[in-house]
């Protein structure tokens, strides 16, 4: 993995394991590089999230250290990136706000990869509106009863934990939304069905129909925004992963493949072409290392930088990996090649955890408060 360029905000320890995380990407993650189906998705989850807990990387982990991981495994296995993704943004939650009983029944099994979790917050008509959530929590007794819909949930019918995002009051908008916690089996939780993507991904919707779920905590907008803050600087460096290993592709085929004579790399279209991918690549790298340098230092209310790199990040990717699509030509699009895959799987990353208009708002914001 090449950090060279964002090594300023590295330490020592980063930089061996930017080494250590290249090898694992290569040798462990190979293998979930290609699922063709949906059901493969579901069929090859659990055992991708063994691979990554076995050795430890879904501990708990600084932002550089997700960063890291992400960007090494994103461009081999979008699919292994994704798991890994969902699964720290159902820790999250019951890391920053479980009872001890929560933490201890779903902590270390999860980071172990002996079980999976799941985020459910969007609902039919609650996407970016998060504060429309429809989904009621009332009291029964010790516990709650839940009833709603979800849509667009990753790892809906696979997960053996989901936290949920849920309305106590809905006259109280985002701040009557509290989170919860529900066991896969628990009776009145139906999985409603797959939602199929073109890049495979075990998404689907779910149903509560006074679903008996655990009180995480009251403030759960609050709780589910600082989880996306979280988790959202990571997305930045997956679409990093996916760009490199397009961009390699892309160099690799200009260097070998000859047309008209000499190699595509000796023509000033192509060169303008690979130009622009690695100055967009550069530039993502340097917006998602120093956002997650700073929170590495304390700096949790960085919110505009998180989005200028989610934003910057997930939009160039797009972009590089369609121009190296082009410049592998035809080949690229066979079904199957690593950089087709790549250009159907890096479009969701514009779209989940906040699409790129809302990240748009959130910059926006914070520049005309002034600060
Ligand atoms: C692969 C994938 C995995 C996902 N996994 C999960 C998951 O695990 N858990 C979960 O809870 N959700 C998940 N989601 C859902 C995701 O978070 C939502 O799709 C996202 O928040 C956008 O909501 P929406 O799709 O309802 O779009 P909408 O909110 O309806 O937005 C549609 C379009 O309108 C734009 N828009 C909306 N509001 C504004 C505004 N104020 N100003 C300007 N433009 C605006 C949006 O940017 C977008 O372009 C996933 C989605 C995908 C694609």
């Amino acid at each position: 993995m090449n950090v060279d360029a964002v090594s300023v905000f590295l330490e020592e320890g980063h930089l061996r394991l930017a080494e250590r995380l290249g090898e694992f990407g290569r040798t462990e993650m190979t293998r979930f590089a290609c699922a063709h189906s949906d059901q493969e998705a579901r069929a090859m989850a659990r055992e991708a999230i063994r691979a990554m807990g076995g050795p430890g990387w879904l501990q708990a982990h600084d932002s550089r250290t997700l960063c890291l991981f992400r960007e090494a495994v994103a461009g081999i296995s979008p699919l292994a990136d994704a798991l890994f993704a969902i699964q720290g943004l159902a820790t999250v939650p019951l890391r920053l706000e479980g009872s001890p009983a929560q933490q201890d029944r779903w902590l270390d099994v999860a980071a172990r990869g002996e079980a999976i979790g799941a985020f459910a917050m969007t609902e039919p008509q609650a996407g970016s509106d998060v504060a429309n959530i429809q989904t009621l929590a009332q009291p029964s007794g010790d516990h709650w009863l839940l009833s709603g819909d979800k849509c667009l949930i990753s790892n809906a019918g696979i997960a053996d934990f989901y936290v949920v995002f849920a309305s106590l009051d809905p006259t109280m908008g985002s701040r009557g939304i509290g989170a919860f916690l529900v066991t896969d089996g628990t009776p009145g939780l139906r999985f409603a069905g797959a939602q199929v993507l073109s890049a495979p991904h075990p998404l689907g919707r779910l149903e509560f129909r006074d679903c008996r779920a655990e009180l995480i905590c009251r403030e759960g907008f609050k709780l589910g925004m600082r989880t996306l803050d979280t988790m959202r600087v990571s997305v930045a460096a997956a679409a990093c992963g996916m760009a490199q290993r397009a961009l390699d592709a892309a160099l690799d085929h200009a260097r070998t493949r000859r047309q008209f004579g000499q190699p595509l790399g000796d023509f000033q279209l192509i060169q303008e072409k690979l130009a622009i991918m690695a100055i967009g690549l550069e530039a993502s790298r340097l917006l998602t290392y120093r956002a997650a340098w700073q929170r590495d230092q304390g700096q949790l209310r960085n919110s505009r930088e998180v989005a200028m790199a989610k934003a910057h990040a997930t939009e160039t990717a797009q972009q590089v990996i369609d121009q190296s699509l082009q410049i592998l030509g035809g080949q690229g699009m066979l079904a199957d090649h690593p950089v087709e895959r790549l250009y159907r799987s890096v479009r969701a990353l514009r779209i989940y955890e906040g699409t790129t208009e809302v990240q748009h708002l959130i910059i926006a914001k914070d520049l005309l408060k002034g600060a």
